[in-house]
């Protein structure tokens, strides 16, 4: 197995700045890239709320949060990665962003560095393909909110070695985390099922059959899920949802995977939930308002 001390995070947005929190927090050192220094800071500054959140409900004392903070340190450039004894991506879903991160990151890392990616779909054989390492390769799928959800999907490619399976597991049960295996086929097990229902949520309310609000209300209530499905649409991000529902139909040849064209229009539209200030509930005043 490797010694895993030094944990290098590609992408500091919602779901890299989550990882780096819980990796800082459980100890490891942490190198947070992002395209710009300015995206890296707002990345730290999420965690730096998280985390004050954390201390506040009295999860966690101010001196963790302290010790988690200081093993944070910005690396926007390639180099700045190269004590990395394993580099997690977790930059934009896109096959060709990612690929091109891994040719660009690869020449910079120690060779036994192993690479994960937090893909929520895409194939992990693929991405291992276009990598110098295809054996110290996997998907390991953290959940959002990172800091509070207890899964780590753990997806091996065809190549994946028994070391680094061993590794992944070991590394994301040492962050407290639970571990699922997945194989790798499109969106692997809990967007495979996910996804599909919220566009569903999506298509009931394109046709009418609800609006925004009793929609969510009835899947609350009535299947009594923690968050409606157009609500957690928002919160995921609705480019992420409508990039998941692509891999799910380019992958599987299905139409039932068909993305609903209201899910394609609020992304042209830029309404990409939560982050963008606007999805399917407008997050601008002081409490969300439905948009339809
Ligand atoms: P996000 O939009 O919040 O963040 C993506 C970040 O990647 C941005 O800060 C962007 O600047 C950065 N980025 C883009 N190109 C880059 C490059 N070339 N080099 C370095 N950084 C780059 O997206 P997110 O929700 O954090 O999703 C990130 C990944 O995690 C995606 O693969 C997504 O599918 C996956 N994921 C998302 C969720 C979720 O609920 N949002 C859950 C699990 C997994």
């Amino acid at each position: 197995m490797t010694d895993i001390r030094t944990v290098g995070v590609v992408g500091a947005g919602q779901m890299g700045s989550g990882i780096a929190h819980v990796c800082a927090l459980g100890g490891y050192d942490v190198l947070l890239n992002d395209v710009a220094l300015e995206r890296v800071e707002a990345g730290l500054d999420i965690v730096r709320r998280n985390l004050a959140r954390q201390v506040a409900k009295g999860a966690i004392d101010q001196a963790a949060m302290d010790a988690a903070l200081k093993r944070i340190r910005p690396a926007p450039a390639g180099d700045d990665l190269r004590d990395a004894d394993l580099v997690i991506e977790a930059a934009t879903e896109d096959e060709e962003t990612k690929k091109a991160i891994f040719r660009s990151l690869t020449p910079y890392l120690k060779p036994s560095a192993l690479l994960a990616s937090n893909t929520s779909s895409i194939s992990i054989t693929r991405l291992a393909a276009s990598t110098d390492r295809p054996g110290k390769f996997l998907g390991l799928h953290f959940m959002n909110p990172v800091p509070l959800m207890k899964l780590v999907e753990i997806i091996r490619g065809i190549a994946t070695d028994a070391g680094t399976y061993e590794t992944a597991v070991a590394f994301a049960q040492s962050l407290g985390k639970t571990t699922a295996n997945a194989e790798d086929f499109p969106a692997f097990i809990v967007n495979r099922v996910l996804i599909p229902m919220i566009n569903e949520a999506i298509f009931t309310l394109y046709e009418g059959v609800g609006t925004v609000e009793a929609i969510d209300t009835a899947m609350r209530l009535g299947a009594n899920h923690p968050m409606g499905p157009l609500e957690l649409a928002d919160f995921i991000g609705l480019d992420t949802v409508l990039s998941i529902m692509n891999v799910l139909y380019d992958g599987l040849s299905d139409s039932k995977y068909r993305p609903c064209p209201l899910l394609v229009k609020y992304v042209e539209a830029g309404w990409l939930g939560r982050k963008a200030g606007r999805g399917f509930y407008d997050y601008r005043g002081e409490k969300p308002v439905p948009t339809r």
